[in-house]
């Protein structure tokens, strides 16, 4: 018996068995290593998907091993680490062993993080240009120091490592080095301790393209800040590309040297703004191509209109819808993503509004009767109303566009559409209208800010 026919038919019937996701999620990685007498061994990609399957799926996988060969196979399972999803090791691009005066010579780049898979959207979309910028190889120096700054989980590494990649990927010669702050610092003390802070900077000073991660943690380090400083000289000096990233903005900086501020300066700061719904549905969207998660539209869109200032949170919803479908056999659907939603940002942010929690709220603010509100009629004082409560829907109640559109008498989507851009401009332009909007929204949502 051919191995991976065997195997083939066996897929085949466990795919009857199991949801759709826990299938890709679980099943379609595997690979057949072995048949032999009474063993069939299985290729999985992690000890964790080992013990997964042997746990979860044990007797699916032997049911269908005797239907398909009329025997009682063993299964056993050899582990090959690889970059199948669910495997959590990083693959990291060693540029140097570990170095022999204890600190870490590995250049810390995680191939995961390129710019390819960097969703643009117009909050990070002159960050990406930046860091494309310094990361090529004809016009250097352009920019030197970069600084990146945002707030948590915005992609800050993500571009500083994509960075890092894309000069390798372009010339594998290039020195690059990714370090967080934290991590320079307790290499520099561990040096001072160790007597070996020649070889310290020397490593540092090495180096064609230094990256360092969340510099905030240099507050209040004068030593490793004044380190850090003449590494910086010395590599700024010799034409080094320096890229740096901030969780504020530099002006916002205490307890950090104003000479080492003035340094940053002296390139570009950019920064990064949390991503718009259309970005977030495109990151969801793109991730959970990436994971093979077949998602309805409703529910990502449900996702991206609750998760709303951190990509990592986003992706931490899809990571934990996958575990659900595949622990419950089920497909994801729109509750599932409800729970998920619910316990990554806590009961309250998650409260729910309804279209008609909307419709009835701006319709006593604006004093126009809920069936004039939601009418046909097109008187003019009730368009903006009509406007700002398709707008606040949509912020709001993680309600599609065209089930919006349905609360209002049946219009369709292009129109909510429409609406939201109308009043989004509005209130960029009317700082009174943006109160008054703003007002509204938070009594909906019962948030105190
Ligand atoms: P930060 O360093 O700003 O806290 P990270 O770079 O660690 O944030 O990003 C958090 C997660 O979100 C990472 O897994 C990253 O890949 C992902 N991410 C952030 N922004 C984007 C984006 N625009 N497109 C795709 N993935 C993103
Ligand atoms: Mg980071």
């Amino acid at each position: 018996m051919e191995p991976s026919l065997v195997w083939q038919d066996c897929l085949t019937l466990i795919k009857e068995k199991v949801a759709t996701q826990t299938f890709q999620t679980w099943f379609a990685p595997l690979k057949v290593a072995n048949l032999e007498d009474a063993h069939l061994t299985l290729q999985v990609p992690s000890q964790f998907y080992y013990e997964w399957l042997d746990s979860h799926y044990r007797p699916i996988i032997m049911e269908a091993i005797k239907k398909t060969t009329g025997r009682n196979l063993q299964v056993q399972y050899s582990v090959v680490l690889g970059d199948a999803p669910g495997d959590e090791t990083p693959s990291r691009l060693p540029t140097e062993d570990e170095d022999k005066n204890g600190f870490s010579r590995f250049s810390q780049l995680n191939r995961r993080y390129t710019f390819e898979n960097f969703i643009e959207g117009a909050g990070n979309q002159f960050a990406k240009a930046a860091a494309l910028s310094v990361s090529g190889r004809s016009p250097k120096n352009l920019f030197n120091p970069l600084v990146i700054y945002g707030g948590v989980g915005l992609g800050k590494t993500h571009l500083l490592q994509a960075i890092g990649n894309y000069a390798q990927a372009e010339e594998a010669q290039t020195h690059v080095v990714y370090v967080t702050s934290e991590k320079f610092t307790l290499d520099f003390i561990s040096a001072i301790q160790r007597s070996r802070t020649t070889a310290f900077s020397k490593y540092y000073r090495n180096v064609d393209m230094l990256l360092v991660d969340d510099v905030q943690f240099f507050q209040k380090k004068e030593q490793t800040q004044e380190q850090f400083f003449h590494t910086f000289n010395d590599l700024y000096q010799h034409g080094r590309q320096i890229v740096m990233t901030l969780d504020r903005s530099p002006s916002d900086l205490s307890g950090l040297q104003d000479r080492l501020i003035s340094r940053f300066q002296s390139g570009l700061i950019v920064d990064i703004h949390p991503p718009d719904l259309e970005t977030r549905i495109a990151i969801l969207m793109r991730k959970a191509e990436d994971e093979a998660l077949e998602i309805p539209y409703d529910t990502t869109e449900y996702i991206a209109h609750c998760i709303k200032s951190n990509v990592r949170d986003l992706e931490g919803a899809l990571i934990r819808l996958l575990a659900y479908s595949s622990l419950r056999n089920q497909d994801i659907t729109l509750e599932m993503a409800q729970q998920v939603v619910q316990e990554i940002l806590g009961k309250n942010a998650a409260r729910t509004v309804s279209v008609d929690e909307v419709i009835k709220k701006v319709s006593a603010e604006f004093n126009i009767r809920e069936n004039t509100l939601v009418g046909k009629g097109r008187p003019q004082d009730v368009a903006l109303a009509r406007q700002t409560a398709m707008y606040l829907a949509r912020e709001l109640t993680g309600a599609s566009l065209v089930s919006i559109g349905l609360h209002f008498a049946g219009r369709d989507h292009s129109t909510v559409i429409h609406a939201c851009r109308t009043i989004e401009k509005k209130m960029e332009e009317d700082p009174i209208f943006k109160a008054r909007v703003d007002a509204i929204y938070k009594e909906l949502a019962n948030v105190v800010y």
